[in-house]
């Protein structure tokens, strides 16, 4: 039979991992579970300013996350990799089966984060990886000395545009209001970066091209005018990348938790609707989704688990 663990901690991002630490350090048997690599979004995010403490030169996002995931081990979390099938939560014993096997616990923190939304235009899916990117510090460097496109107006879409003007040749946002969303400190970077231009009150209609994406349609929104963009001639390509904001990776806790609108409704202690079962970070209704919460929310997170494992020897 499966080892019963005292937790199962579902997703190694900041709340995840932090809740490995805090269950580590209380002593608890814990397994953190990964579909992908450690991090979530934050691993592919190249800079964190408002991190506390976060101030040392060169610091990415990756490496703040390999040191939490060398903490939470420190304090003997485990970690296996495997793709969460289905899962039973409801009984004393909470059941997670996955491609790899199956995995009990008597407690769980689900800290599945949250996937970047799609841009919504049309032909999206046909030039993802060929000219369409969610992530600019995996693939801003095959668009070095192109033209590329942001889509969003809010934090990511304007750090991302600004880490993108280190490789590209000219950046324009693309955002569907006339003013930005990003924090204002962000903003006066942003309107000092001479790489980075604005095409406000628009939206992209289309992607077009054969192989390689190498043409738009974007719309005013207000005018209703089309435009279209072609790549220049000589590069025959140009990067459109999308940062609009993100869908909760909760489809697996349909109908098992109380959701609103796909993220997982807790109390103040991260505790869910069903007993024993806890959620933290991305995934869960809040009002301010950064690391600093996340990490928050796993450590409450941990300390709620232990404190019903307490209660419920
Ligand atoms: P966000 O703040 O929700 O911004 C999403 C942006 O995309 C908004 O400007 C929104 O436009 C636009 N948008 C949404 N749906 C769209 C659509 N269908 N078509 C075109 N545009 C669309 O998301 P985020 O920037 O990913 O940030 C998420 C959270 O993480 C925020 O709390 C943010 O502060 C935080 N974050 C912080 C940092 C940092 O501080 N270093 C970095 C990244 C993210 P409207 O403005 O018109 O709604």
């Amino acid at each position: 039979m499966s080892k019963i663990y005292d937790v199962i901690i579902l997703g190694a991002g900041p709340a995840g991992l932090t809740a490995g630490l805090y269950a580590g350090r209380a002593r608890l048997s814990t397994l953190i579970l990964e579909k992908g690599q450690d991090g979530g979004q934050i691993a592919i995010t190249d800079e964190i300013e408002n991190y506390p403490g976060q101030i040392v030169e060169g610091e990415s996002g990756a490496s703040l996350i390999a040191r939490m995931t060398e903490q939470a081990k420190k304090f003997g979390a485990e970690r296996a990799s495997d793709v969460i099938k289905s899962v039973d939560l409801s009984g004393e014993v909470k059941k997670l089966t996955g491609a790899q096997g199956e995995y009990l616990a008597k407690t769980v923190i689900i800290a599945t984060g949250a996937f970047p939304k799609p841009i919504g235009c049309k032909n999206e899916s046909k030039f993802i990886g060929k000219g369409i990117s969610f992530c600019a510090t995996c693939d801003a460097s095959f668009f070095e000395d192109f033209e590329v496109y942001v889509v969003g107006g809010g934090d990511s879409a304007v750090e991302e545009a600004m880490y993108l003007t280190k490789f590209a040749r000219k950046v324009t946002i693309i955002h569907r209001r006339n003013e930005l969303r990003a924090a204002k400190s962000i903003q006066e970077k942003a309107f000092q970066n001479p790489k980075l231009h604005f095409l406000w009150d628009t939206v992209v209609e289309e992607v077009c091209g054969d192989e390689l994406m190498d043409a738009m349609v974007v719309k005013n929104v207000k005018t209703g005018e089309l435009t279209r963009i072609e790549a220049d001639p000589d590069d025959g390509i140009f990067g459109l990348f999308g940062f609009i904001g993100y869908n909760p990776n909760s489809q697996l806790f349909e109908g098992t938790v109380e959701m609103d609108r796909g993220y997982i409704v807790t109390d103040p202690d991260m505790h869910t609707s069903l007993p024993g079962v806890f959620a933290a970070g991305d995934i869960r209704v809040k009002s301010l989704r950064q690391v600093v919460t996340a990490c928050a929310d796993g450590a409450i997170a941990a300390m709620q688990a232990e404190k019903y494992l307490s209660e419920h020897k």
